[in-house]
Formats: structure tokens, sequence, C-alpha cells
């Protein structure tokens, strides 16, 4: 047998490190087996995922050197990759389910599965929906399919009983049949589930191992029962323990950048992110700390991989770039440094904001070197500023800081409506508003326009910047915070209205 493993991220956002350090191990393993590593795209939630998500995805992965063998891009024998080429593939499925009654056609509405949930939590009923709940008399159902009424796929399941999953770090796990949902597999608009999709694709696509985030457990037991329905073996399971902040909370964004673009951006070198995503519940049988990806090939073991919730912690792995840069020869250095920050790719954006202000190339760094640094080096009193007291002032940076981390497409005008409303919530005038701003993202107000440098400088690193301007000016404890929390969820409201209604104007 070969072993054939997979990632399979959704282009939904930013490239995630967990999706780099799911791919790593797989990567690792198929390796250490000489077998093959693919890599999927599961886009078919066709609201959420986008090109652009796409590419940043491949492209990070590749800076990183997590390379497959099979892919969208690539191809490769089990082709299409993407999952929204492959729809004819899960119909022929669907149908072969409902044509063996292990799947049927629901046509409650939402309303109905509104009230089924209410009434049984009136009931203190706590366990899943299940097909008896949702099967309509035959004459309904009947009724509704003449009318051509709109309808999901869902699965069987059993009521109850206990379902043994075998996990490849953790042996046999007992999960409750009472819990699982009688499972969409085909939504009304004819896309698949992640469940339907993933199973189908991961057996034609001969995988053999599965290793993914252990988010998915409780998914377990139905995947099991749909390749049981179709007949198939189902592949080894493994569930890589998830990564935490330091605090031990898991990982996101709101605590810690998450996006690979953001290590890139900060000077970190591929080689040590990777080492440090490789040291993530894992580690050298001689626990050496520094490794490359080819040292963790050769003495790969899965075993080694302990559940403790690893940490993903920024100081930890600064340290561990700082090793790795330290071992670059002087003329290493500036080669790795050029291709760092001053390709045509990292310089040309910039360009057209400073060129019209200067007249030497000495005034470039003065000007916009904080394009290139991490996080500026400030004191609070930058911040003074005859518009705002001290708490104004931190609430303008936290409600800015919530507003940016609503965004979904990183784009100017996106920053700029969600800005520019927040400072009309505050009653704030725009320039007054955007002040601290200016101080945190760039040190100085006299710079190119701050809307245009985060845009540039991307979600993660923007946010960062908000977010370590705060704790300069001495933090938000928990109690006021969630007290900014209750104030900002009426500023907010008007603002998503707002939003609402000049996007269906355009
Ligand atoms: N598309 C899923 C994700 O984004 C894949 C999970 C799996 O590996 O099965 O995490």
């Amino acid at each position: 047998m070969t072993v054939r493993t997979r990632v399979a991220p959704s282009p939904t956002g930013d490239p995630h490190v967990g999706t780099a350090y799911i791919a790593l191990f797989n990567l690792a393993f198929a390796r250490q087996h000489e077998g093959q590593f693919v890599l999927r795209i599961e886009d078919t939630d066709q609201a959420r995922s986008t090109a652009e998500s796409e590419q940043s995805i491949l492209d990070s992965m590749r800076w990183l050197g997590l390379e497959w063998d099979e892919g969208p891009d690539v191809g490769g024998q089990f082709g299409p990759y993407r999952q929204s080429e492959r729809k004819d593939i899960y119909l022929e499925h669907v149908e072969q389910l409902l044509a063996s009654g292990h799947a049927f056609k629901c046509y409650r509405t939402a309303a109905e599965l509104d009230e089924l949930r209410t009434s049984r939590q009136a009931e203190g009923k706590h366990t899943a929906l299940k097909p008896s709940d949702l099967e309509l008399p035959a004459e309904e159902q009947q009724r509704r399919e003449a009318e051509n009424a709109p309808y999901v796929v869902r699965m069987r399941v059993p009521e109850e009983g206990v379902c043994v999953v075998n996990d490849m770090l953790r042996g046999p796990i007992e999960l409750d049949w009472s819990q699982v949902d009688a499972q969409i597999l085909l939504k009304s608009d004819g896309m698949p589930t992640y469940h339907l999709a993933n199973v189908v694709d991961d057996h034609l696509m001969e995988i053999t191992h599965v290793i993914r985030g252990e988010e998915w457990i409780n998914s377990a037991p139905k995947h099991k029962l749909l390749y049981e329905y179709f007949g198939w073996d189902m592949p080894a399971l493994c569930h890589m323990p998830l990564l935490r902040n330091p605090d031990k909370s898991k990982l996101s964004k709101r605590k810690n950048p998450t996006s690979i673009l953001f290590y890139d951006r900060m000077g970190f070198m591929p080689e040590a992110l990777l080492n440090y995503l490789g040291r993530m519940g894992w580690s050298m049988p001689d626990e050496r700390e520094q490794f490359t990806r080819d040292e963790m090939f050769a003495n790969f073991d899965i075993h080694r991989v302990s559940l403790g919730g690893p940490v993903f912690d920024v100081d930890k792995l600064r340290w561990l770039n700082g090793l790795w840069l330290r071992d670059l020869s002087p003329e290493g250095f500036a080669e790795r440094f050029a291709a760092w920050g001053l390709t045509p790719a990292r310089t040309l954006p910039i360009i057209p904001h400073i060129q019209p202000r200067i007249e030497t190339f000495s005034d470039v760094v003065p000007l916009a070197g904080h394009f290139l640094s991490g996080m500026p080096s400030l004191a609070p009193a930058q911040f003074e500023n005859k518009a705002y007291d001290e708490e104004l002032l931190l609430k303008t940076l936290q409600f800015g800081l919530w507003q940016l981390e609503a965004i979904r497409h990183w784009e100017k005008t996106e920053i700029e409506q969600r800005l520019f409303a927040l400072a009309g919530q505050l009653d704030l005038k725009i320039r007054d508003f955007l002040f601290p701003f200016f101080i945190a993202i760039a040190g100085t107000s006299s710079t190119i326009s701050v809307l245009d440098t985060m845009a540039m400088l991307g979600p993660d690193m923007s946010r960062a910047r908000v977010r370590h301007a705060i704790e300069l000016l001495g933090g938000l404890g928990k109690k006021r915070l969630k007290k900014l929390e209750r104030e900002y969820r009426d500023a907010s409201a008007v603002i998503e209205a707002k939003l609402a209604e000049s996007g269906e104007e355009s």
C-alpha cells in the first residue's frame, strides 16, 4: 500500500499557521513512508471561498517549503483537486445513498426547524435532531415534493448507542450516537457539505491516512458511517492537538496573528517558522530545538506527537528565528534581507505614495520605514491630542480594532467605510479620529495615508499594531473591556446596517 496523505484547506481568508502545521505533519508522514502528499481545496462554501485566498494559501505553503505531489495547480491522476469542480461526483454519490435508503430528502423549512429546536429545548431534550424528528408524514412529503419545494439531503444516523472510532494517537474513542444529528449531505443549492465531499474525495483520491485537527473528532462517527454506507474502507484517522495561545485558549487572530503572511512580513525566515511548527507537539529524538525540514522528515515518527495543547508562542518563535538568522553568512544575510524587503513586489505598491513627497532616496526610510518594521517603537506621549482624554483614546483604538477584525475583504475601501462610519458613531472629526491610528500604525501622523498603509500592511500586521498601541497605553482590563463590549454592540449594529445599505446601492 502506498501511503497517501492530504491537507484540505478551505480558501476563506488569510493562510493560517494551523493549515501549515497540519500540512507539515501530513507531508512528514508521507515522506517517511515514501508516499504521496495531496493538496485539495475544499471550496464548497461558495459564498466565503475566494480565488485570492486559494492563491495565497498555495503561495504561503510553497514559501514554507511544503510541497505537494498533487494539487489544483500541479495536477495529478486523481483530479480535479478543487471541490467546486467535482459537483457531479458528489451528486452521483448522493443519488446512491438516496437509492439505498441511507439518506433522505428533508423538506423542513427554516421556521419548522426553529420550532422543532425550541419545543425540544422546552421538553429538556438534549439529543441531536434525528431522522425520526425530521421526516414528514408520507402525504406531506409527497405534497412538498410535487410542489418542487426546496430540500436538503440528510444522512440516516442511529438514534442511540456508541460509535467507536480509532485514532492513531488516542486509540479507540467512544462517541455517543445520541449526539450525532441527521447531518445535511447536500445543501438546497446542490452543493455538498464538508462531510460528504470530504469522505467521497478521501476515498476516490485513495487517501490512506487522514491527519487533521482535533476539532474534527466529533465528525468522525458520521464519516465512519458514510464509509460503511458506501461499502468502502475508511482511512486511518489521526487527530492532531490544536495550536493554542499562550493562555491556552484555541489559537485565534483576536489574540495572536495567525496569518502566514504576517510572519513573512515580520521578517521571519520560512525555515524557522516551519521548524517551529515542527515543534508543536512533536520533538526530535535528541530533543534539539533547531532542525531543518528534511532532518524532521528523516526522524519523523507520528507516535512522538504529544496530545497536550501545543502553545504557539511568538516570543519563542522569535528566539528560534534568531538562531536561523545568525547562521547566515553576511552574503547570505544580504541576499535574504533584500529578497524579503526590497523586491519590486514589496516596494512597488508603496512607491506611488512616497515618490511625489520626497527629494532624495534618503528621505524614503524616514517617510516609509514603517513598511519594513514590525511593531513601531512608540511612547505614550505620542498619542497626546486635544481631541482625546485617556478613556476616549482607548475606546477609539479598541472599537477601531473590532471594526478591523470584522473586515472580510481587506481593501482600502472597506477599511475606510468602516472606520469613517465608526468616527461618526464616536462623534469625532475624521482627522481627529485617524490621529491615534496614524501613531499606532506608522509612529507618526506626518506620513502617507494610514488607510493605504493598512491596506498594504495586511490585516494581521495592522491589527497587531493597534493591539500593541492599546497595550502600550496601559491596556484594557477585563472589566473595562466588558463595558466597552456592551457599548460597542450598539455602535457596531448601526455601522453594519449602514454598510449593508451602501452595499445594496453599489
Ligand atoms: N476543509 C477542512 C478544514 O478546513 C478540512 C478538514 C479535514 O482535514 O478533514 O479544516
